[in-house]
């Protein structure tokens, strides 16, 4: 960190930044002992085609059971736990659970379906990923087409030869890809063509703004007709209301994700909501079996 400041750069360590490295330094001790004792969860958020007819699989995000302060959400943690190289057990255990969980999502009827995990760039550029990958899903008795890898542009733009062959190994691996939160970092849409991934996820960013920001809808469709052209099916993240699912529809947008159509929710609560009824509509937090 303190290399990339430039030579000329005199760094004042002030009280405020004395105040954050304490913090993260308790909420590094705090992350190494739930680790040992599992204090995670992995809730899953439903993935749907654009007209919220079939399930096609679940983003599985982390949740955080901290025996003191109660549910912490990742953004709360996941940037101390990569500064510190913890993710790589973390990312460990996210995988375990979603092998153990998905063969729960298999015997409970719900088929045709993918678990997409987040991958963090720490993990990505780790030399074994994919000899590690392999033997967690070796242990689980899961395959490898079972899970998409969802990778930011963050983890592929500093070195993009290397990412790519990454990218190519674990797909030849039997792993699906997707690009996650595209549109906010820095690689442009002609990368894409380079990358062996099959989805693109439009970040919420984007969506959010929907009704009343021509320039996002520009861009969204922008994204959609590009991935399409490329042979990329897309997704959009973050869809809260019917109008920005209306507007996905019409611009030919492939599958939807948002609290619209379904939030996260424990591996248990899915099961529930999505073990028989494969056909049908969930929309604000009721499912609606549809008679088709
Ligand atoms: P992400 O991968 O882009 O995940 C989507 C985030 O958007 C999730 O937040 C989800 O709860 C939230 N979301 C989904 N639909 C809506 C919506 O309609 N409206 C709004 N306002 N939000 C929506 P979450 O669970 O807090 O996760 C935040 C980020 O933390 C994730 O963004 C991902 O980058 C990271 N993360 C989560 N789980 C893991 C993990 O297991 N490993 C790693 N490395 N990162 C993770
Ligand atoms: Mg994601
Ligand atoms: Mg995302
Ligand atoms: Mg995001």
């Amino acid at each position: 960190q303190a290399k990339d400041d430039g030579r000329n750069t005199v760094r004042f360590f002030t009280s405020e930044m004395n105040a954050r490295l304490q913090r993260n330094k308790e909420v590094l001790t705090d992350l190494a002992e739930s680790l040992t004792k599992e204090h995670f969860e992995l809730y899953y958020q439903p993935l749907f085609t654009i007209d919220q007819n079939i399930l096609v699989g679940a983003e599985a995000l982390i949740r955080w059971h901290h025996p003191e302060k109660g549910m912490i959400p990742p953004d709360q943690f996941i940037a101390v736990a990569e500064k510190s190289g913890l993710i790589n057990e973390l990312g460990d255990w996210v995988l375990a659970q979603a092998c153990r969980e998905i063969k729960n999502f298999l015997n409970a009827g719900i088929t045709v379906f993918k678990v997409a995990i987040n991958i963090s760039p720490v993990q990505f550029r780790r030399k074994d990923l994919l000899q590690h990958m392999l033997m967690i899903l070796a242990q689980h008795d899961v395959s490898a087409e079972l899970i998409e890898l969802e990778i930011t542009e963050g983890a592929v733009m500093d070195n993009v030869d290397q990412a790519i062959e990454t990218m190519q190994a674990l797909h030849d691996a039997g792993f699906q890809l997707a690009m996650d939160d595209f549109g906010t970092g820095y690689s442009s849409l002609s990368y894409l063509k380079r990358f062996p991934i099959q989805k693109v996820k439009i970040d919420r960013s984007f969506i959010s703004d929907l009704e009343n920001d021509d320039d996002s809808k520009s861009i969204t469709t922008a994204i959609i007709q590009m991935s399409h052209s490329l042979g990329l099916h897309v997704l959009a993240e973050g869809v809260e209301t019917e109008e920005q699912l209306h507007y996905l529809q019409a611009e030919k947008c492939d599958y939807v994700q948002g609290y619209y159509t379904g939030r996260p929710i424990p591996a248990s609560e899915f099961i529930k909501n999505f073990s028989e009824s494969k056909k049908g509509k969930y929309a604000n937090g009721v499912w609606t079996e549809s008679t088709t």
